[in-house]
């Protein structure tokens, strides 16, 4: 990966605000912390083919250069392996704060440096975009609803969160950094988006990452049995990864601060889930039941109203339609041999 400084010193500031959606414009230079990982990629994908710069912030703690690999030698491309918790000098028009590690088995291995990522990390990034006059654009969870009393879950809904459990090193984090980003809205005029992701899927995940459409994936591929935590009657809702970086483009270059519900309304037992991956990889696959994990959310659907309103958005593939086109990633990625390309 190419590592340095992208230190340009030109002050284009508020670039952004000044030029209306749609019309064409120069490019921008984007930030995207965390754009080496599953979902980050995907967004780096899609700026630099509108023309944008991008510098990916990323320490590769469960990113992945694979997944950014194409871009090197692309001179609108960098690369540089930073943790968030430490500052960083840059010269941009746009962050996209992505940074942080997404699947429980991952966001629990070291609870104390999630919590960090969370808040240190969205600190600097909050302070590198007010030295710069950057919009700001934070990722944040449907966790921050927890163990939801409202069903389905709308952005005025304040959340039913454990603050002393195994997940609010997450949960918590998440919520502490929604609101120092809109501290800093508030008290230092920051342009701030606040985007609340539902559970995302899509090539390019990491196989091995514990999450269930990964887990069900890779276990029906390998031919070992489904594993179904507890008794599989708790929901989620599954948004394609391109709804999802749609949704997030479209709020950054929008009017409105949010926070956005962004997911799809779609929702499925973990049962239905398993039925779904059966019918598309392999009708005899197995299920195994195994003890739930702690604090496990019983279910889980976006309101979406909001971003159908205000941003125009809503997803387009359903969990039909995108399931096949992440198996195809997996599969070679699992069987394809000694690399690690993935489209
Ligand atoms: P991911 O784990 O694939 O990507 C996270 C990226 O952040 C990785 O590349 C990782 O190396 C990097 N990272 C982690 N800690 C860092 C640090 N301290 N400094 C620099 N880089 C660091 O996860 P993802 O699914 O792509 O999630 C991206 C963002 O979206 C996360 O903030 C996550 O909380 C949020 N989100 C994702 C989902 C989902 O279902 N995928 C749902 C809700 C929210
Ligand atoms: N920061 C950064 N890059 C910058 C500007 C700030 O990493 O370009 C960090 C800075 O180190 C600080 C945090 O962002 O820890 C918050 O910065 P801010 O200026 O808002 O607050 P202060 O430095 O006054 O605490
Ligand atoms: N889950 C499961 N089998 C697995 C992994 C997860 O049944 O192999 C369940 C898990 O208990 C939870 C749901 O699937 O109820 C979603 O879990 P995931 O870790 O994917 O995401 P999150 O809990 O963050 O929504």
């Amino acid at each position: 990966a190419v590592v340095g400084l992208a230190a340009v010193h030109h002050h284009h500031h508020h670039a952004t605000s000044r030029v209306p959606l749609g019309l064409k414009r120069r490019g921008l230079r984007v930030v995207v912390t965390g754009g080496a990982g599953f979902v980050g990629s995907h967004l780096v994908d899609r700026l630099l083919a509108r023309g944008d710069s991008v510098i990916v912030v990323d320490n590769l703690f469960t990113g992945r250069k694979a997944n950014v690999l194409h871009h090197l030698g692309n001179p609108a491309f960098e690369m540089i392996r930073h943790d968030v918790v430490e500052p960083i000098l840059l010269e941009v028009d746009q962050i996209y704060h992505l940074a942080c590690p997404a699947s429980p088995v991952h966001y629990k291995h070291n609870p104390v440096k999630t919590i960090k990522t969370n808040v240190v990390g969205t600190l600097n990034m909050l302070g590198l975009a007010k030295r710069v006059g950057a919009r700001f654009l934070l990722t944040s969870t449907s966790e921050v609803y927890g163990d939801p009393l409202q069903h389905p879950q709308t952005e005025a809904y304040w959340g039913n969160v454990n603050p002393i459990g195994v997940r609010s090193c997450y949960d918590e984090g998440k919520r502490t950094a929604e609101t120092l980003a809109m501290d800093y809205h508030r008290g230092a005029n920051l342009e701030v988006r606040i985007a609340r992701i539902f559970n995302t899927y899509g090539p390019r995940m990491c196989i091995d990452d514990g999450r269930v459409v990964s887990n069900f994936v890779a276990q029906a591929l390998r031919k070992e049995p489904l594993t179904v935590y507890g008794d599989g009657k708790q929901t989620r809702s599954f948004q394609y990864v391109s709804d999802l970086v749609d949704g997030l483009m479209k709020l950054m270059e929008g009017e409105h601060v949010g926070p956005f519900n962004l997911g799809n309304p779609g929702e499925f037992t973990m049962l239905e889930l398993a039925k779904v991956v059966q019918d598309t990889i392999d009708p005899n696959a197995r299920i195994e039941f195994r003890p739930n994990t702690a604090d496990d959310p019983h279910k889980r659907k976006p309101d979406i109203t909001r971003a159908k309103d205000l941003l125009g958005w809503e997803p387009k593939v359903s969990l039909h339609k995108g399931l096949p086109l992440m198996v195809q990633d997996f599969r070679d990625r699992i069987f394809g041999g000694a690399d690690d390309h993935t489209t």
